[in-house]
């Protein structure tokens, strides 16, 4: 085992950009093409002043990516994690590339992310923060060119900050400039939930393929933030047995299903809940339990060489951003079990984005059954569009979905007459 852990690839840029290569030889593509799409065009990096609430002033560095606006302007979220890296939001930015390929919407990928713990800051802190980072990144964004969004540890406040610091910048009112918005300030509804329903939409139609009954089935969360915690609460609903959870400091389990509601009213604003009990056990041990269908909603590289033969779940559909190595997805693979990739499982958070932008630019609201309707009738679009591939070519599911995400970005560079 020793030694097939030191050949895993735990690079979530270089891991990304061998099946980006992939996708495109299958596709037909030459060299120049993967040269120009392996790295985003842009990428900045921003260092910042935030006086903090003790007087003291401390600099924090940011970036923004964007890896390709040939379809149309770039769009993706803001990170604010102490592990947040350049390669890690360069891939980020490639995935929101592959997502909105595969969703049809007209955007390339695109992410920014700051280190930073805002769980060790306080609420005026992270507004001085947030506002500083958008001062830093003004140049580059906006409305038609480059349009953020939440991610780990960034919500619809961070948000409403960002858009009046750019709005103030701009000298007018820019909700389009970014999405995840608080309704009031021009945000979607369905918007804090759409990507938690779109996990949802592709675990129904994963089980319809693999002919499991959702009613009664076993399921195992990990991470109980925005993405997993909703996703918890809609699987419980729908009548599944949530049997565990966990956020960064532990996890649940009963095999009777959890209370998740009480779990819910529990939760803090950053996802965390397991510090409320005694009886926890390791997030290791929660991936390894025995289920139907597990989702991995936190963090990457969960699914590894280390554990992807004791993963024991007959879907795994993935919530989270990069949570299974390539190498854990061949094992994965050939054990049989489908496993929905990322850029296919958690895109109903962009394509709900999409829905409020489009709302923001024509100044028309629509209603929650109105998105809902068009996020269903997209999200099983892509679905059947993977899995088609997939079967078809004899391939995972997760090549399948770079090449059908790939291939309208290198239609369109083609003919703007890039490569
Ligand atoms: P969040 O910050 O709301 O929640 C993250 C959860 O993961 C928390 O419960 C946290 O405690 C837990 N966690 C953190 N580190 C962990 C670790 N080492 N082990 C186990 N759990 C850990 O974040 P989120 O918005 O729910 O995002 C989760 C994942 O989903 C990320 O990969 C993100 O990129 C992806 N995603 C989110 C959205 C969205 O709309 N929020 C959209 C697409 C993809």
């Amino acid at each position: 085992m020793s030694d097939e852990t030191s050949t895993e690839n735990l690079n979530v840029l270089t891991s990304t950009q061998s099946v980006v290569k992939e996708a495109l030889s299958k596709l037909g593509y030459g060299s120049e093409m993967y040269d120009l799409l392996r790295e985003p065009l842009r990428m900045l990096t921003v260092r910042f002043p935030v006086r903090m609430d003790d007087g003291t002033v401390k600099v924090f560095t940011g970036y923004r990516a964007q890896h390709n606006d040939a379809v149309g302007p770039t769009k993706g979220g803001i990170r604010f994690h102490p592990d947040v890296t350049e390669d890690e939001v360069k891939a980020l930015s490639l995935w929101m590339s592959i997502k909105c390929g595969i969703a049809n919407l007209p955007y390339g990928g695109g992410k920014g992310g700051v280190i930073c713990d805002p769980r060790e800051m306080s609420f005026r802190e992270q507004e001085r923060l947030a506002r500083g980072y958008v001062r830093a990144i003004s140049q580059v964004v906006g409305p038609s060119k480059d349009i953020p969004a939440p991610d780990v540890m960034t919500n619809s406040q961070v948000m409403a900050w960002m858009m009046d610091e750019y709005s103030q910048i701009r000298e007018f009112d820019s909700p389009g400039f970014i999405t995840g918005k608080p309704i009031v300030l021009g945000g979607s509804q369905g918007r804090d939930t759409s990507t938690a329903r779109g996990v949802a939409i592709c675990i129904r139609e994963a089980a319809k393929v693999r002919g499991i009954d959702l009613t009664g089935s076993r399921v195992v969360v990990q991470g109980f933030g925005n993405a997993g915690s909703y996703l918890a609460k809609f699987m419980h609903d729908a009548g599944a047995k949530v049997i565990g959870i966990s956020d960064a400091y532990g996890a649940l389990h009963d095999d009777k299903g959890l209370d998740i509601d009480s779990l819910l009213e529990r939760r803090d604003s950053f996802g965390t809940v397991t510090k409320l009990f005694k009886n926890t056990i390791s997030n290791k041990e929660l991936l390894e339990l025995d289920c139907d269908i597990l989702v991995p909603a936190a963090i990457e590289n969960q699914i590894t060489l280390d554990n992807a033969n004791e993963i024991k779940a007959k879907i795994i559909v993935e919530a989270a951003n990069g949570p299974t190595t390539m190498e854990a997805t061949r094992i994965l693979s050939d054990r049989g079990i489908l496993l929905v990739p990322d850029v296919l499982g958690n895109s109903g958070g962009v394509i709900v984005s999409y829905f409020e932008w489009v709302q923001n630019n024509q100044g028309y609201y629509w209603s929650e059954q109105l998105v809902m309707e068009r996020l269903e009738e997209l999200m099983v679009q892509s679905f059947e569009m993977v899995y088609n591939t997939a079967t078809a070519r004899k391939i995972d599911m997760r090549l399948a979905a770079y090449m059908v995400g790939i291939r309208r970005m290198a239609e369109a560079i083609e003919l703007r007459g890039w490569v």
